[in-house]
């Protein structure tokens, strides 16, 4: 199949065709330029590589109930929050299958990996591995080790299994405990992530130590707070609907005017699935409301470039002939392509991996 449009990756968006074939590319050129000579079929669209959810808690989807009122700690807050409750009560079968049916919900945006914070230490970290085999959404399991002492066997064991160590706030955890998670993540080569300064302001000296790879939220970082983030070379996830329930916007502006590394997460399954499109479009839309206007281009890029860059796969965000995964494809206008994705994407406009389309298989 041929797609005629534009693409949109880590060089910005451009016109151009794409030729796929068994879901991979095999030829990128100017349109018109194809070696098909109308051979193969066509759409007219645009072509960009998966998009990455950056911060779930994907058991939480166990409850699809609205949420009870509430502050944002009664509901989320260990070790009794609403959420802790809910897991507490649910068998690990419930557990895997809500993880499941979240990744489900995934897959059909074209969902390439997805950072889930996943508590429950290592039993928590398997559950989230074996709901997630057979799909095509990469999860990025950051584990959280259990409350108390915890003995070097068993943080290797953890880590063996995650990505990496997620942990709830440096208000939960002492700065011993930081420290120890952080080298072993470091030793290990893998993420060290926290949420921070999400419903009260909380100090860089405290959340930059030890300097962690990813932090979630920053609801309330101020400007200077956000220049020791980037100084200290970390990547934001930031979740405009879920701070928006609790009457709060992040400072997106800011960390677009500042050039940060920013990615886009949808949080907690049980506030909402994890729609990553609609996430976006509410990041544009309430960032005006707020007077405060991101660009475009500075979301589409929180979805579809900085993620694999955190992640260790540049590449993944790169369409060229021969690239490592499937590429996503939109029926979409091709005319300015970071304003589409942004504001028009989603599940009906996306052409399935699986589809005789995406497989290339000519007329
Ligand atoms: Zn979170």
């Amino acid at each position: 199949m041929i797609v005629e449009g534009a693409i949109l990756d880590r060089s910005g968006p451009r016109a151009a065709y794409v030729r796929v074939q068994a879901g991979r590319i095999v030829e990128v050129g100017s349109i018109g330029c194809d070696s098909t000579r109308g051979r193969e079929r066509r759409i007219r669209g645009i072509v960009t590589p998966a998009p990455v959810n950056g911060h779930t808690h994907l058991a939480d989807f166990l409850s699809v109930r609205e949420p009870p009122a509430g502050s944002l700690a009664d509901l989320v807050r260990p070790p009794d929050g609403y959420k802790f409750r809910l897991l507490g009560s649910a068998s690990p079968a419930a557990k895997r299958a809500a993880m499941h049916s979240a990744l489900r919900w995934m897959e059909r945006q074209g969902i390439g990996a997805t950072l889930d914070f996943r508590e429950e230490g290592i039993d928590g970290a398997r559950l989230l591995r074996a709901a997630a085999r057979g799909s095509s959404v990469r999860p990025v399991i950051l584990g959280r080790p259990p409350a108390g002492e915890i003995a070097g066997p068993d943080l290797e064991a953890l880590l063996e299994v995650a990505d990496g160590i997620g942990i709830s706030s440096v208000r939960e955890e002492s700065a011993a405990r930081r420290r120890r998670f952080a080298q072993a993540c470091r030793r290990s080569g893998k993420l060290w992530a926290l949420h921070a300064s999400e419903s009260v302001r909380e100090s860089p000296d405290d959340y930059l130590d030890p300097r962690p790879d990813l932090i979630v939220h920053l609801t309330r970082a101020t400007t200077d707070d956000l220049l020791e983030v980037k100084s200290a070379r970390a990547t934001v996830a930031v979740c405009p609907r879920s701070n928006a329930l609790f009457g709060r916007h992040p400072p997106l502006a800011e960390m677009e005017r500042l050039g940060l590394p920013v990615m886009l997460g949808t949080d907690n399954g049980m506030l909402r699935p994890p729609t990553l499109f609609r996430e976006a479009e509410f990041a544009y839309v309430a960032s005006r409301l707020a007077h405060r206007p991101v660009s475009a281009s500075f979301i589409a890029r929180s979805l579809l470039v900085t993620p694999w860059d955190l992640l260790g796969h540049p590449d993944r965000a790169t369409i060229e002939p021969g690239g490592p995964a499937p590429p996503l494809i939109l029926r979409l206008p091709p005319e300015d392509p970071e304003y589409q994705i942004v504001t028009r994407a989603g599940e009906q406009v996306i052409v399935p991996p699986g589809s005789p389309d995406h497989r290339g298989s000519g007329r």
